[in-house]
């Protein structure tokens, strides 16, 4: 474990962190001391989850030791992640920190922890929860007895994921779900998905409190709407329909059992239930179904919204007031759930229905009027005000399927009222109001920072946007304004989307630009309506055909089950074939997150157009007049049209994040739109600086030569390339193959040869900018070893194989719990190549012509030094020699260097200690000759070094062995985008 002291707090780390890691998680430390909430933001693959666990845990540990004293409630972290299977990757990292011997729980639904048998079989989520209370309130569940009996040794489990939890519960016979829930009251860290925790209901249902707790909210880059979800609701004439037949069915079953009571009882009358049973009476039944009556009767009576601007949103709870439905806890909503709890037990023998429209109105009464998790109201005046105005009524007329059913009591058409938060500040206020310690929302993604503060209304005082840890070789970002050929502007508006000139000028560019793009390629469309019109097109024209021969085309499925078997056809396809796959995809769609495209699986994200949600939806257009309608009274709040934008932009930069999924990836961002030339800033912070706007013939060329500096690399060891760069480039693999790669280009014949021959001419000054592009990448290569000086890059030394390791972990667990189909054989590959190619060339790396000359002997020594070294030292030794050539003069260097080679080579290996000294700067020289001769031990060894000492003597002050020729160093701050920029 490696110590970090942030703000007074020593954070534990199990790897050496990089920087940006060190960054997030001061800021995470600084933001549990000072009892504040936080915004971070750091791209995919910098290792955010471990650094927040081990800061917020190291946090909470030094807590518990300094208030141990107090008699309080404990505090506690709670972690929440948008599903479950992200939940299992953080408990997956949370083993693995220094701080595993916390206690935990993961809080599940009955869908993932019920292993009663006729539970688990039911397939709606709301019966299993209805079944389940009831199994329990009559005792006939076996696995809650057990779990009732068995308490003291269930809190004592050590730290388990739900599969785990599953596993024992099974093995042991207790209820897991029941077992998630008791643990949680001990619980140092609580994991559960986010809408347990932004939704009041959720948050009274599972007992949860959040006073003086730290609340972490992890791929936060949805929570807005997230928010916004939690607290509206929506229901029908028809559900209120549903709620009367369902009362007055069992209305009548407690008038038949009561005389059942009387008459002689039948044992196969199915009808024969306990009368008991029902913990509803006959008084609270009948006024239940007179207040439904009267909520119908008021519905059918309201005025559906006119003009597309909803009520305000008091007009929900006066409607439900004026039905005098009673929210207190044991009132209506108590009722309802009784029934339906009734009900769905029993839904095979007496009732044929579950009762779900009897959940439905509770659900709708709950949301109106919340309440904590004692069954106090969460609204205090303050609060009921800001209903008024964040909240907004939308009624209109029933469209489903059943609109014929009229309404049973007034035979007038069903209504729907739609009920719906238009601010996600109000579900965060409601959490900061109960005394939260504070709130942390991070993600790679939470760009523009601040529409996001803004939205959601509540100070935060903490924020930090961390940069990506690539290089700058390893992206290439582009912005295509108009098609192949220059022929059309590229814009996806609204009235150019169906013109069969764009959609042809689009599927030419998209059919040329993926010639130099190896792997898989993902293409994001603003919607699936797009997607088929363009796809007809290209249909029509043949362009989707040759397109699909020169890679594989497929299309997102939006059913669950054929996506899965989609997502197993592509990575088949990566992995078997070499012309690899494009998959079309809409934004905000199942590709747009959640699922792990690294390395060849997506060597390019394209996106076509920008993704604004349909202007004319009712809720948006609700948004958006509600944000403009605040803005009236306050210019510093946001405007409808600002918020409208900043939605779209925060989709794009999810989906840009698909292309670089750790630190050795690389791949190509490719925007085709004009639109985007005037939008960068709003694109996320770590891609900016990468982006520029070129045109048909820059982006081939640009495309063609960042592919190129990885194309003479095997599949297998694409993924080291920033180190393995310099070598593979100083014997002149890196020229070989770009040349080849220019040539087959142009050779290439194809349905649009003209526009290709345009865009790929090469002039002499294209071949020079090639030439110059491969040193630059080379330049970046080297320097990636030396940016963090001296000593620290010594350090880092030490502990790169461990960094690695991190990097590997990260990637496996990622693929783990995210991609369809692993591919450990490819990566396990990865890990070895990178140590194989480690690079042991100096920074001042000979051109080309001298690397050439140089290539069998460097080739040969890299073999032997690595079969010479024990196994670990071999990549430190090549940073130390990269820093060593570096700073020339630096005695502490040079000393911790000739300690490696001296214990290394000196006693077994004098030969290859003595070659090893024309590396050393002549400055050392001597002295490392003579260290090499003091500390081996063995007289033969002794002997072999002075004979070769004399040998070599000549030999190490020889002209040709002086500095060698340095390639082309680029000034730092230069920019290395090979685009012709506008
Ligand atoms: S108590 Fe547990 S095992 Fe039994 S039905 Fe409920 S969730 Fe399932």
């Amino acid at each position: 474990m490696h110590p970090y002291v942030l703000d007074g707090l020593t954070v534990l780390f199990p790897f050496e962190a990089y920087q940006c890691q060190v960054d997030y998680m001061k800021a995470v430390v600084a933001c549990l001391v000072r009892g504040q909430n936080g915004i971070l933001e750091s791209p995919t693959g910098t290792g955010k989850t471990l650094s927040l666990l081990c800061a917020s845990l190291a946090w909470l540990e030094q807590y518990k030791i300094l208030n141990a004293e107090l008699n309080e409630a404990p505090v506690q972290i709670i972690y929440a992640s948008r599903t479950h299977s992200q939940l299992a990757q953080v408990v997956k990292e949370f083993k693995s920190t220094d701080y595993n011997r916390m206690k935990i729980t993961v809080l599940g639904s009955r869908d993932q922890l019920c292993i009663h048998p006729e539970v688990k079989a039911l397939e709606n989520s709301s019966d299993k929860i209805s079944v389940c209370r009831e199994k329990v309130r009559q005792k006939t569940c076996l696995f809650h007895r057990n779990f009732e009996m068995t308490k003291p040794e269930v809190v004592k489990l050590p730290p388990m994921d739900i599969e785990d939890l599953v596993k024992e519960g099974t093995q042991k016979k207790f209820c897991p779900y029941f077992a998630a829930r008791e643990l949680k009251e001990k619980a140092d860290i609580i994991f559960m998905p986010y809408n347990y925790l932004l939704d009041a209901k959720a948050r009274r249902i599972h007992k949860i409190n959040v006073r003086k707790c730290v609340l972490i909210f992890d791929e936060a880059h949805n929570i807005e709407q997230q928010c916004e979800d939690a607290a509206s609701v929506v229901i029908s004439s028809l559900d209120l329909a549903g709620c009367l037949e369902d009362i007055t069915k069992v209305m009548q079953w407690m008038i038949d059992s009561q005389s059942a009571t009387t008459a002689p009882v039948d044992e196969n009358d199915e009808n024969n239930v306990d009368a008991n049973a029902l913990s509803v009476t006959q008084d609270q039944i009948c006024n239940l179904k007179l207040k439904v009556v009267k909520l119908e009767e008021l519905l059918d009576n309201m005025k559906t919204t006119k003009g597309n601007i909803p009520s305000p949103g008091d007009t929900a709870y006066k409607w439900l007031k004026s039905a005098e439905i009673d929210f207190n806890p044991q009132g209506d909503v108590q009722h309802l759930l009784d029934i339906n709890q009734f009900m769905a037990a029993r839904s095979n023998t007496i009732f044929r229905s579950n009762g779900h429209s009897l959940l439905k109105l509770s659900e709708f009464i709950e949301t109106v009027y919340p309440l904590d998790e004692n069954g106090q109201p969460l609204f205090t005046l303050d609060m009921d005000a800001q209903r008024k105005g964040v909240f907004k009524v939308y009624l209109e007329e029933e469209t489903s399927n059943n609109e014929q059913r009229p309404s049973i009591i007034t035979a007038k058409r069903p209504k729907k009222l739609h009920y719906w938060c238009l601010s996600p500040g109000f579900a965060m206020r409601q959490l900061c109001m109960q005394n939260t310690r504070s709130i942390l929302l991070t993600s790679g993604t939470l760009s523009p920072i601040d529409s996001f503060k803004a939205q959601l209304a509540i100070p935060f005082d903490i924020v930090i946007q961390n940069n990506h840890i690539i290089e700058q070789n390893q992206l290439f970002a582009g912005i295509l304004p108009r098609s192949a050929g220059n022929k059309h502007l590229l814009t996806s508006v609204y009235r150019t989307r169906q013109n069969p000139e764009y959609q042809e000028a689009l599927g030419q560019t998209l059919h040329n630009v993926i010639k130099n793009i190896p792997g898989g390629v993902l293409v994001f469309f603003p919607c699936y309506k797009m997607i088929e019109e363009v796809v007809a097109t290209w249909k029509n024209n043949a362009t989707f055909e040759t397109m699909n021969q020169r890679k594989r085309v497929l299309i997102e499925q939006r059913n669950k089950a054929k996506f899965e078997s989609q997502m197993k056809e592509f990575n088949t396809i990566i992995d078997n074939d070499e012309r690899g796959a494009m998959l079309f995809a809409v934004a905000r769609g199942k590709l747009s997150e959640g699922i792990d495209f690294s390395d060849k699986s997506c060597r390019a994200v394209i996106i076509i157009g920008i993704p604004f949600a349909p202007h004319q939806d009712r809720r948006v257009v609700a948004k958006r007049h509600y944000l403009d309608e605040n803005n009236r009274g306050n210019k510093d709040a946001m405007s409808g049209d600002t918020w409208y934008s900043q939605q779209a932009f925060r989709a794009i930069n999810q989906c840009v994040g698909r292309v670089i999924r750790h630190r050795r990836d690389y791949g190509a961002v490719l925007f085709f739109d004009q639109r985007f030339e005037n939008n960068k800033d709003k694109l996320s912070k770590w891609l900016c600086p990468y982006v520029h706007t070129v045109d048909f013939t820059g982006m081939m060329k640009g495309l063609k030569d960042f592919f190129a500096q990885y194309s003479s690399i095997s599949t297998a060891e694409q993924s080291t390339r920033p180190i393995q760069q310099a070598f593979f480039a100083s014997i002149g693999h890196i020229t070989t193959t770009s040349k080849s790669s220019m040539q087959q280009a142009v050779s290439s014949e194809d349905i649009f040869q003209t526009t290709i021959k345009q865009s790929i001419k090469t002039t002499d000054e294209d071949t020079s900018n090639k030439s110059n592009l491969v040193h630059k990448s080379l330049f970046d290569a080297i320097s990636s070893t030396q940016r963090t000086g001296p000593t620290v890059a010594l350090q880092n030394t030490g502990t790169d194989d461990k960094q690695r390791d991190f990097d590997a972990m990260l990637e496996m667990k990622r693929r783990e719990a995210t991609r369809v189909e692993s591919l450990p054989r490819k990566f396990f590959r990865t890990t070895e190549t990178f140590e194989d190619n480690s690079s042991i060339l100096p920074s001042n790396t000979p051109t080309t012509s001298v690397a050439n000359a140089k290539t069998s002997e460097y080739r040969e020594l890299l073999s032997q030094l690595k079969a010479a070294m024990s196994h670990g030292i071999y990549p430190r030794f090549t940073h130390m020699l990269q820093d060593h050539k570096t700073h020339k003069t630096d005695r502490e260097i040079y000393l911790k260097l000739q300690t490696v080679l001296v214990e290394s080579l000196a006693k077994h290996h004098p030969k290859l200690f003595m070659d090893m000294a024309r590396h050393i700067s002549a400055e050392f020289r001597q002295e490392y000759i003579q260290a090499g001769q003091t500390h081996s031990p063995s007289n033969n060894a002794q002997q072999t070094l002075t004979v070769l000492s004399s040998n070599k003597r000549k030999d190490v002050s020889s002209p040709s062995d002086q500095d060698m020729p340095s390639p082309k160093v680029i000034k730092s701050g230069q920019s290395i985008n090979p685009f012709r920029c506008k």
